[in-house]
């Protein structure tokens, strides 16, 4: 029999929970060592003979992923064939912006699509200069969605933004990200993803990555390392990618390798002075150009 196309929906270790391509799910190992799929991942699978599981023996190439160097200064994929992006911001804890920005610059560098979400709007008069930054967000051409995990308000538009897309929600600690999956799905308490396995692990060990399905039709991709994401960005180029309303300006700088700092002739620090760009958003890209240059000199030795 040929291989089959599924696609894995959690993670442990080196087990795996695929779904088929008529919609069951089955339980699937790894062949060999080498791969590494993760959550997200198509993936070919064989049947084994005389067991129920499956294995897998190839990844299909990823549209994205959402990767993180990990401790050994590897870098580590986290999910794979995203869909959308929520970085998720609040009241309280007190919003870091500059974060905001790098979730966005990492999900235009993914190429994936993203979303502002401010939850606990029901204590937004804690900071009413918050307003003044998501409009910010808003005119660099994001969609900003307000709501509230405690009383349910706007978490319907935030369904509706997801759609049928799988989608990840990332955010600083507190924000209110698992209050919101828990919301999305319905109130009700999160899918367990158990998977059993034959090598006495048991049945309730916690799964390190899982897809879960909205009541909707759309999916979160759910796990510790997702939800605590914090982007790591390569190189400057990938910088300036990752502010859209300043790559779009930059086409008309004098200069085709213009870095927007002090060039003549720049037309992104025209737009900040005009006031079409916001100043926020241009010193956070000035912020992360000299960390992402510092990094650059310190892995060059
Ligand atoms: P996470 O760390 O981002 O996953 O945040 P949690 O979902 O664990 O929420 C952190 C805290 O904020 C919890 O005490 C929640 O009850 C609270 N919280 C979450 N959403 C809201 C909200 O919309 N309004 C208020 N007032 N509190 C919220
Ligand atoms: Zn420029």
């Amino acid at each position: 029999m040929p291989p089959q196309a599924a696609q894995v929906v959690a993670t442990f270790s080196r087990r795996m929970r695929v779904r088929m391509p008529d919609g069951s799910e089955q339980e699937a190992r790894i062949k060999g060592k080498r791969l590494r799929p993760v959550c997200g991942d198509m993936v070919d699978i064989e049947p084994i003979a005389n067991e129920d599981e499956w294995l897998i023996t190839g990844i299909h190439d990823r549209r994205n992923a959402l990767t993180r160097p990990n401790m050994r200064g590897q870098t580590e994929v986290l999910a794979a064939n995203v869909e959308l992006l929520l970085a998720v911001s609040a009241p309280s804890p007190k919003p870091d912006w500059f974060i905001v920005d790098r979730y966005l610059a990492a999900a235009e560098i993914m190429g994936v699509p993203v979303a502002v979400v401010y939850n606990k709007t029901d204590m937004a008069e804690k900071r009413p200069e918050a307003d003044q930054y998501l409009d910010e967000y808003v005119a660099a051409g994001y969609p900003v969605l307000r709501c509230s995990a405690e009383t349910g308000a706007g978490i319907a538009a935030v369904g509706d933004e997801i759609g049928d897309r799988i989608a990840i929600v990332v955010g600083q600690s507190g924000v209110g990200k698992s209050s919101i999956i828990n919301e999305l799905m319905g109130g009700e308490e999160q899918k367990t993803a158990d998977i059993s396995t034959k090598s006495g692990e048991g049945r309730h060990t916690t799964v390190n990555s899982v897809m879960l399905d909205l009541p909707d039709g759309g999916h979160v991709i759910d796990s510790p390392g997702v939800r605590d994401y914090a982007p790591a960005l390569d190189s400057t180029a990938d910088v300036v990618r990752g502010f859209r309303e300043i790559e779009n300006a930059g086409h008309d700088c004098r200069f085709a390798n213009c870095r927007h700092l002090q060039e003549p002739g720049c037309a992104v620090k025209d737009a900040v002075e005009t006031g079409s760009i916001s100043a926020r958003r241009y010193e956070s890209y000035r912020r992360l150009l000299r960390l992402t240059e510092d990094l650059e000199s310190r892995s060059r030795g």
